[in-house]
């Protein structure tokens, strides 16, 4: 067989020198031409989640002669290189937010921490409280009606009994979907339910791409179907609020940014300024308490400036 060129796949995982690509729901292992080895932080240049044309040796190994354009980008801070950005992937649709009802503990402040990434990096989100099994999800539907509310569909599911698994499927379909979450709260355990079989693929893509490299990331791609896909992010320690500063937080929380425009002061921060319309609407419970609380928090954490 000659060389086939310009065949389209999607990278699914990427190690030092190679990346599994999926081509036609098959998993192809590519080098990378030399002109796309490194972009200008030092990084291949080839990203997970990337769509690229492929020049196909034969059936198993290729060479990637080019990105497609990208339509996002999700990035963290990678604390210890002095708050360099580092892509995650690309081409994510939207980001799924998974907690638990227990073990580990519903906390909200880590939702809303999720879901500023998320508006950040211009991602709709979608939140799934897991482990109903364990608490009554009565407990949570002030959450639940908040959170739609301020567009933010909201699903309660069980990996164990596989209650609500159904509905949350829907979400999948035809998308790119980054997992985000503790650790514990059941991502894997939830993807399993969804699609298991995927334990065989998951380990049959390591398998053809290790071959005795280092992974520079754990990033990956999981072929759900041929074109819904799931990753499975790293850590949440690791996912810090790159590249946001203290007075830009407020567009990134949807409900504050809408009382934002009736303060008094243009620059208000909505801390303990007179006049402010935010702090007013968490008096009269039109913003949730806890919300307000968490944006208080995340507002102490971040910076004034780049170089502060
Ligand atoms: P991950 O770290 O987010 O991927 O979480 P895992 O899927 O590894 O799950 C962590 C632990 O929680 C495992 O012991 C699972 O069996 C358990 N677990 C996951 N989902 C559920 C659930 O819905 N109910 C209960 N009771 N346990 C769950
Ligand atoms: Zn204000």
């Amino acid at each position: 067989m000659g060389i086939q060129r310009d065949i389209a796949g999607k990278v699914l995982k990427a190690t030092r020198k190679t990346y599994a690509v999926s081509i036609g729901g098959e998993i192809v292992n590519c080098t990378i031409r030399g002109k796309l080895v490194t972009d200008k932080s030092g990084y291949n240049s080839v990203k997970v989640g990337d769509n690229v044309k492929v020049a196909l040796v034969d059936e198993e190994s290729g060479v990637i002669d080019e990105i497609l354009p990208r339509k996002s980008v999700l990035s963290r801070t990678i604390e210890s290189r002095a708050y360099q950005e580092q892509i995650i992937a690309v081409n994510v649709d939207q980001v799924l937010v998974i907690l638990s009802t227990r073990n580990p503990k519903f906390k909200s402040g880590l939702l809303d921490r999720y879901l500023v990434i998320a508006e950040k990096n211009h991602l709709s989100a979608i939140v799934c409280i897991n482990k109903i099994d364990l608490a009554p999800p009565k407990k949570f539907h002030s959450y639940q009606e908040y959170y739609t509310h301020l567009g933010y569909p909201v699903y309660f599911t069980s990996a164990l009994t596989r209650e609500g698994v159904d509905a949350l499927e829907k979400i999948f379909h035809q998308n790119v979907t980054a997992l985000v979450g503790h650790s514990g709260v059941g991502k894997t355990s939830l993807i399993n339910a969804i699609e298991p079989r995927l334990n065989l693929k998951v380990a049959r893509i390591s398998e053809r791409t290790n071959k005795g490299q280092h992974t520079t990331s754990s990033v990956e791609l999981i072929p759900l179907s041929d074109e819904a896909f799931v990753i499975d992010t790293p850590g949440i320690r690791e996912l810090g609020l790159w590249d946001i500063y203290k007075k830009d937080l407020q567009d990134y929380f949807l409900d504050i940014r809408d009382y934002a425009q009736e303060c008094r002061f243009a620059d208000c921060t909505h801390i303990n300024e007179p006049g402010c319309a935010v702090k007013s609407a968490v008096e009269t419970g039109e913003i949730f308490k806890e919300r307000y609380e968490n944006y208080l928090n995340i507002y102490h954490s971040l910076k004034s400036a780049a170089y502060e």
